[in-house]
């Protein structure tokens, strides 16, 4: 628990297995009611230690009215229906992100069959029963199949009698992700739109948005016109300098089109032969594709194609398919 300025504290949340270590949730405090903004993973150890901050400055869940999540994944969504039953508040999440709840936990099958079918077919090995499926399968039971209170579609403004917050659709980290914008204290609650030191990813996925990268850049953009004198991420730390920030996650997108233009340079190839030619986790000193978690190896793919497809659109390259199998080559 961290007091960021008067109003407005900061409590990690532990997650489970994963680099990152927390996702850091806000208590944004009103008149005589508090929002929250993410709820954190779907674990014990998470609501105890949310528990746990909330009762270093004197506050039950109870007097927790709003719960706003930025985007639906597991390390921010997950906990948020369970916190909804021990405290009464209300969950808002963008409308798209109710509608991928709903074909995510509601068609899992579905899903993970479309996912396998089309990661295959961009040359991702599926050996009989696939180690994916139970990746997936993992990391689903971190969150509950639980549906918002209050839908959003970016316009509103949700004020608490002292902090008026401006709902941003940034879509591209996911396609109804927001961050809140409050314009008298100048402060973005970027969610994972924007961190400080690793850039979010940026995945295709076999259902949505056919070109996530291009709508990130815009969204990138948009947040850096506003006027942010101090930036909140749901990862890492608060920061100041938000305009530069965007423009060195814009020049790792650039490289990384680089890296890709270069694999592919000699002969056409398909995302899971490109994927083994960059180097992943850059931030993080950098890990061979060889060497990611099976779960990350796929995910990494999902993003090369976000990178492959934004080119392909932009005339930069194209696609073949040769024997079932999808080829990216310059244009
Ligand atoms: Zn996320
Ligand atoms: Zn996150």
């Amino acid at each position: 628990m961290k007091e960021i300025i008067p109003g407005i504290n900061q409590l990690p949340i532990p997650i489970p297995h994963n680099p990152l270590g927390y996702t850091n949730i806000y208590l944004v405090q009103g008149d005589g009611k508090y929002l929250l903004i993410d709820a954190g993973v779907n674990t014990e150890e998470a609501l105890e230690s949310l528990q746990k901050q909330l009762a270093e400055i004197g506050i039950d869940l109870k007097n927790i009215s709003q719960i706003i999540v930025t985007h639906a994944h597991h390390d921010h969504y997950g906990l948020a229906g369970r916190l909804r039953q021990l405290s009464g508040a209300k969950i808002a999440l963008h409308y798209i992100e109710k509608d991928l709840l709903t074909s995510r936990y509601t068609n899992m099958d579905e899903t993970m069959r479309q996912s396998e079918q089309w990661l295959h077919s961009n040359g991702m090995p599926s050996n009989g029963q696939s180690p994916y499926r139970t990746a997936f399968t993992g990391r689903q039971r971190f969150a509950e199949p639980t549906l918002p209170d209050i839908t959003l579609r970016g316009g509103e403004t949700i004020s608490n009698g002292t902090f008026n917050l401006q709902v941003l659709w940034t879509p591209g980290h996911s396609p109804g992700h927001i961050c809140l914008y409050e314009p008298d204290k100048k402060i973005l609650f970027s969610g994972d739109h924007v961190l400080p030191v690793i850039t979010p990813n940026i995945s295709l996925q076999s259902q949505s948005d056919d070109n996530p990268l291009g709508t990130f850049l815009n969204s990138l953009n948009m947040v850096k016109q506003l006027e942010v004198s101090l930036v909140l991420p749901a990862h890492e730390h608060p920061f100041t300098d938000l305009p530069k920030r965007v423009d060195e996650i814009l020049q790792h997108h650039e490289k990384r089109n680089s890296e890709i233009l270069e694999a592919i340079k000699t002969e056409p190839r398909t995302a899971y032969q490109i994927s083994g030619e960059i180097t992943w986790m850059p931030e993080l000193g950098g890990v061979r594709f060889q060497n990611l978690a099976l779960w990350d190896q796929r995910a990494a793919v999902s993003e090369t194609l976000a990178h492959l497809e934004a080119m392909r659109i932009n005339g930069r390259l194209k696609k073949i398919q040769q024997n079932s199998l999808i080829y990216y080559q310059p244009a």
